[in-house]
């Protein structure tokens, strides 16, 4: 078979569909990366400010990782769940001690989507109702389940879901209604507006799920502490908490191990969901829930190629590097070094509205001359950070933030200049926009 000559850009256009590869004006071509660096077909180097989309969560091409892949690709490619994988195992128990979840069991999936389809699966069969409570704002998947659950219309094309969902706020602590108050006004406002949407419900409501930092949404956080008021409304009612921990899990955020700890909850999520940076690339997804909850399916819910032995080979070898590095500690001293740095080095451009997170995980929002949140501005930053040979990730209602989600082994002299390009590409974007 021959291919044809033309750019591989224009053949991907002819082939896939019109939403993919969608963030540069000409899409780059990545073709092997090292540490925090990646490479594209022309030998240009990129330090990866977003690595992969927070799939490479340790480092690229890190060799404790590759050879856990390349020796369990050498022994046997796939046994599927219908028998016992020694990885799998040691992953599942790993994954169940860390989860806090009591009696734990794990079920490994090859996504997010699908990890979150499992847990509502699970929830509305525990449950028996098809009722959920939804962030405003989330993100959850790409499925005809998850795209149900997931608060933007830009995400969420059909309505024709057999979910229910009630939203709530709670998501997006900048705007909204409740913009203007307090930390603590605003957890006794969200919580009011979820009793009011309780009252709304026709009988039971399965499950409340929700991102503890909105990722896709443009690494937006509620005031810390509000999941903890949530929580005492849903225990009250037996409504399951479901937090989708796909992009905030592994220490990402700095000052805790999963996104939810940050709101001092009296205990664990009842299911907690995690996929991206546990297989530093490798597709590994999975849900977390009590026993008595996750035994609620029959033996029909088994997942072909979810624990497949290459990806819990290498899951195990790169929590096992995460963990044995404390990636988590640096993840919070040098993601604080970064966030300082950014917002120093972008003060007093008005393009820069707000730039916040925890850990490596910040949110840059940017706005247009007339302060509203500008896609332009975003689009026009991401081609000058590719121009300086820094890869940053792009989201926000109305893709207006920029994302930065290193590897969690990122250098201070690689934040340094990964922020020092950004400041670089910002100060360029503002004079586009002058
Ligand atoms: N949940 C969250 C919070 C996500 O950010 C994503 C993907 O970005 C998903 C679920 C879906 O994961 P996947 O793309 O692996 O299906």
């Amino acid at each position: 078979m021959t291919h044809s000559a033309a750019p591989l850009h224009d053949r991907h256009r002819a082939v896939m569909p019109q939403w993919l590869a969608l963030y540069y004006a000409e899409p780059l071509e990545l073709t092997h990366g090292e540490g925090r660096h990646v490479w594209d077909a022309h030998g240009r180097r990129y330090l990866d400010f977003f690595g992969g989309v927070l799939t490479t969560m340790t480092a690229h091409a890190l060799p404790e990782v590759t050879k856990a892949v390349a020796e369990q690709a050498g022994r046997i490619l796939h046994t599927s769940t219908l028998y016992l994988d020694r990885h799998m195992v040691e992953l599942a128990e790993r994954i169940a001690a860390l989860s806090g979840i009591p009696d734990a069991r794990v079920f490994f999936t090859t996504s997010g989507t699908e990890a979150n389809d499992a847990a509502l699966l699970l929830a509305t069969t525990h449950r028996r109702s098809n009722q959920i409570l939804a962030l405003r704002n989330s993100y959850h998947g790409r499925s005809f389940s998850t795209v149900a659950i997931t608060g933007n219309s830009a995400w969420s094309p059909t309505s024709l879901s057999p979910l229910q969902t009630l939203y709530v706020h709670g998501g997006v602590r900048s705007r909204g209604p409740y913009a203007h108050l307090s930390d603590a006004g605003f957890i006794d406002a969200c919580v009011a507006d979820l009793k009011d949407v309780l009252g709304q419900a026709h009988g039971t409501v399965a499950a409340f799920v929700a991102e503890p930092v909105q990722g896709v949404g443009g690494f937006t956080a509620p005031p810390d502490g509000l999941y903890a008021a949530f929580r005492e409304v849903l225990a009250e009612r037996g409504i399951l908490w479901i937090s989708d921990e796909v992009q905030t899990g592994w220490g990402r955020t700095g000052d805790h191990f999963w996104g939810w700890q940050a709101h001092g909850a009296s205990g664990p999520p009842d299911l907690l969901t995690f996929a991206k940076g546990i297989g530093n690339g490798m597709a590994i997804g999975g849900v977390v829930a009590r026993a008595e909850v996750m035994n609620c399916l029959g033996a029909n819910s088994i997942s072909t190629f979810g624990g497949s032995p290459v990806t819990m080979a290498a899951g195990l070898a790169n929590l096992t590097y995460l963990l044995e590095h404390d990636l988590q500690g640096n993840a919070r001293r040098v993601g604080g070094l970064l966030i300082e740095r950014l917002r120093a080095l972008t003060a007093g451009l008005p393009v820069v509205r707000e730039v916040r997170g925890r850990g490596l995980m910040i949110g840059i929002e940017l706005a247009g001359p007339d302060g509203t949140p500008s896609a332009e501005a975003a689009s026009l930053a991401l081609e000058h950070t590719r121009e300086l040979g820094l890869l940053v990730g792009r989201g926000g209602r109305e893709g207006n933030a920029l994302r930065i989600a290193p590897p969690l082994t990122l250098t201070v002299a690689e934040a340094e200049e990964g922020a020092t390009a950004l400041g670089e590409a910002l100060r360029r974007t503002q004079q586009d926009l002058d």
